[in-house]
Order: structure tokens, then sequence, then C-alpha cells
């Protein structure tokens, strides 16, 4: 029969098969970015509407059309969040965390929520690594984000990745490029798809993505914003790529790179990897000298990425495996009793142990025990000593009760990676 409820159009249920890659895409980046400097922060799944608007930008694709936005029983609009600058820029603003010594350098992650067309690598629901750096123009935090970004990614073992980067500038010098881009698409309009015409006063930057001949042919031409770039602005763009390459950090320089949301200033950067098809971003971020300012605070420079969770995972394609247990207990008899008490006793000592909750016949469980990917198994039978069988080698002999922890300890240091980690990238 099929089932009568399914989860949300846009979302997913993560099984445990799928949780180790996850896992430990998770662990790596906690490890990476506390080793760099990074305090934690959670903050709420929804917040104010008006916070979201503020920020990401009224104009945009995320405010306009994908908001999750309900009313609270008080009249209060609230939305899901759609990313994590706004809440982390809120939230250095409500902690005072002005007085602290600058810059302040944060990472979170969770679930987002934007109301998309959904497709493979597109979610309603999906999780973000998310970092921030706020409180300094340094271009030294602009190459830090992005090493550590490029680092993490080949941690993870992630292939075929290309970073875009580019400088958008202060937002005077852009409304004065994007003036400039305006009238020079007005003067060759008829060399233009209707689209791209269309769109001239809204979005003249995305006529850099067309696929039409004509469109292209103009682009070629076109005035870039790399080329407008105040001289304090691109001194500041040129400083983040020496340092990005004295970091053997590759790039290519992208003038045409347009973000998603209204806060971005100076440097903007984004990971692709061609194995994902349409939906190749698997993270960026950049500059928003004004987004604090704009919040309510003092004008405060900041910088800061996000990474998709699930992108990176079906980059990696990597095959789960649910976490094994150290030891699965096979019981027969009045000895069913015991596998309870001795189950308990192992994982109040900190190992990994299963039992049968199944009701099976010994050779049942046995194969239950290898179901699981148990290392061993323990045998207990009626009025004799408990059997321990190594799974892999099948090699098995009694052991004193007493002496049992231990024994398994030494098997689990042995062979800690195989057993309570996740599997190594194939
Ligand atoms: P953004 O906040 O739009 O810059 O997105 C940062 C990263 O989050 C992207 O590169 C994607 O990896 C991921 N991402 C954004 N939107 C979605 C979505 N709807 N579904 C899955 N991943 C997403």
């Amino acid at each position: 029969m099929a089932a009568k409820f399914k989860a949300p159009r846009g979302t997913f249920d993560v099984l445990p098969e799928q949780q180790p890659v996850r896992r430990r895409i998770e662990r790596t980046a906690r490890e990476m970015l506390e080793a760099a400097g990074y305090g934690r922060i959670d903050t709420p799944v929804f917040e104010d509407t008006e916070l979201f608007a503020r920020s990401v930008g009224e104009s945009t694709d995320i405010v306009q059309k994908q908001m999750f936005t309900f009313e609270d029983q008080g009249g209060r609009s609230l939305t899901l969040r759609p990313e994590a600058t706004a809440s982390l820029c809120r939230a250095y603003l409500e902690h005072g965390m002005h007085k602290r010594a600058q810059p302040v350098k944060l990472w979170a992650s969770g679930p987002f929520f934007r109301h998309e067309r959904p497709q493979a690598g597109r979610y309603r629901q999906f999780s973000q690594i998310d970092v921030e750096v706020i409180g300094s123009d340094s271009p030294l935090v602009d190459a830090e984000l992005i090493v550590l970004l490029h680092d993490l990614l080949a941690e993870l073992g992630v292939e075929g990745v290309r970073l875009r980067l580019g400088s958008l500038g202060s937002p005077g010098a852009r409304l004065a490029y994007l003036e400039e881009l305006r009238a020079y698409l007005r003067s060759h309009e008829r060399d233009l798809s209707k689209e791209v015409r269309e769109r001239i006063e809204v979005n003249p930057l995305r006529a850099f993505d067309a696929d039409h001949e004509g469109t292209r042919k103009v682009m070629a031409e076109a005035p870039t914003m790399l080329d407008h770039l105040g001289d304090e602005d691109a001194e500041h763009f040129a400083t983040v790529r020496k340092l990005l390459e004295r970091e053997g950090v590759a790039y290519d320089l992208d003038p045409t790179l347009v973000r998603g949301l209204d806060y971005y200033t100076r440097t903007v950067f984004e990971f692709e990897c061609e194995r994902l098809g349409t939906q190749s971003g698997l993270g960026g971020g950049g500059r928003y000298d004004g987004l604090i300012e704009q919040l309510g605070g003092q004008p405060t420079p900041a910088n800061g990425w996000a990474l998709g969770v699930e992108r990176v995972a079906l980059a990696l394609g990597e095959e789960g495996r649910a976490p094994a247990a150290l030891v699965f207990i096979v019981a027969e008899g009045e000895a069913r009793d015991r596998a309870l008490a001795l189950a308990t006793e192992l994982r109040r000592a900190g190992l990994a142990a299963d039992l049968d909750l199944g009701d099976r016949a010994v050779k049942g469980q046995m194969k239950q025990a290898d179901r699981v990917g148990a290392r061993y198994a323990l045998i207990l039978e009626d009025g004799g000593a408990p059997v321990l069988r190594d799974m892999r080698s099948g090699e098995q002999r009694e052991i004193e009760p007493g002496r049992l922890a231990e024994e398994l300890m030494r098997g689990r240091s042995e062979d800690a990676r195989g057993l309570r980690e996740e599997p190594p990238v194939s």
C-alpha cells in the first residue's frame, strides 16, 4: 500500500545510512574552523521577517518569492531563515559583540528554508555551514575565509572544484558602473536577445550569462565592474589576489560574478563543482561592509561564506553505511535476559554494544551481527563461559566475563577508524 503521507515537496529524510557522509562534512568543518579560532553560534531557525527584508534585500528573489513567512499568535510576521548572515549580524548587535576584540569570528550550521522549485541539489529545506568574520576590513580576512573553504573542500576530497573570484567594489562605484552598463546595453539593443533587452533596467548584469549569440558578442566588449573599481577597492582586491596566490589557491577571475543577495561589497567568490550539473554551486560568499550599519549598528566591515551540505554530499557521491556496533550480543534461552544487562554494562563503559531485539534464533542473530557491521559477536549460552567471535577472521575464544570490556577496548583502539567513525572516502 502506498504511504498516505510523504515528506513535503522539496524536503527529504536523512536515513541512518545517509548520516555518515553528512557527519563527516560537519565534523571536518568544525575541527578546521575551531582550530582557526572560529566560535560556534546557534541562532533560532526563525526571525522577524523584517530582518531578512532589510538585509537580503527587498528586490531579491529570496525576499520576493522564496521566504516561508507566517504570522504568530500575536500577529507578528516571522520567517524561517533563508540564510545565516542576517541572523548572525543580528546576534552580533544584540549581544554587543562590537565590545569584544575585533574581528569576531563565528560559525554556524543547521537547516535553512527557501521556497524554490525543487530539483536535484535544490531543496526547500537544506543545510549550510556558515562562517562570518565581523569587524575587520583587512584583505587578510577575505583571504583567510577563501583559503579555509578551499582547504575544507580539499580535505573532504571534493574533486573538480573551481573558484570564481570577483569584486563588486563599493556601492557608489557599483551604481555608477551599472548605469554605464545600462547605457552600453541600450546602445546595442538591436543585437540583444529579447529577454536581456527586457531586463536592462532591472538586472543588466544577467546579460553576461546569456547564451544568445548576438548578446554574447555584445558582452565580449562590455564594460566590467573590475575596470571600474575605485583606487582603494582595486588595491584591496589586488592584495586579496596576491594572498591567495601565495597560499596556492587557484581561481578564475570573474568580472561578471553576481550573487543573489543585495548586501555584498568588494570581494565576492563562489566555489563550483563540475560534477553537479546545473546546481553547481557548492558554496560562496563575500564582503558585506554596509550590512551591520543597515541593521542599526555602527559602520562595521564584515565578510563570510556559506557551504551547502547536500551539494558537498552529492559531489562526494559516497556510499553510506550506518555506524557499526563494536559488539553484538548473541544469546539463547535463559541467557537472553543476561544479554540486555551485559549490553547496558558495556554501553555504560562507553562501548557501542547491540543485541537481538527481534527474537531470532542463534543463526539469525549471527546474521544480524554481520548485517549491523559488528566487529565482534559475543555469544552467551546457558551455563557456559561467553565466547567472543572476531567477525572478520572468524576466530572464536572463550573469555573471562571480568575482562570483556578490556578486550573489546583493545579491539576498538586497534581499529578505531573502521568502527565508530565514518568509512573513508572511496
Ligand atoms: P547562498 O546562500 O545562496 O549563497 O548559497 C550558499 C550555498 O548553499 C550554495 O552554494 C548551495 O550549495 C547551498 N544552497 C543554497 N540554496 C540551496 C537550496 N535551495 N538547496 C540546496 N542547497 C542550497
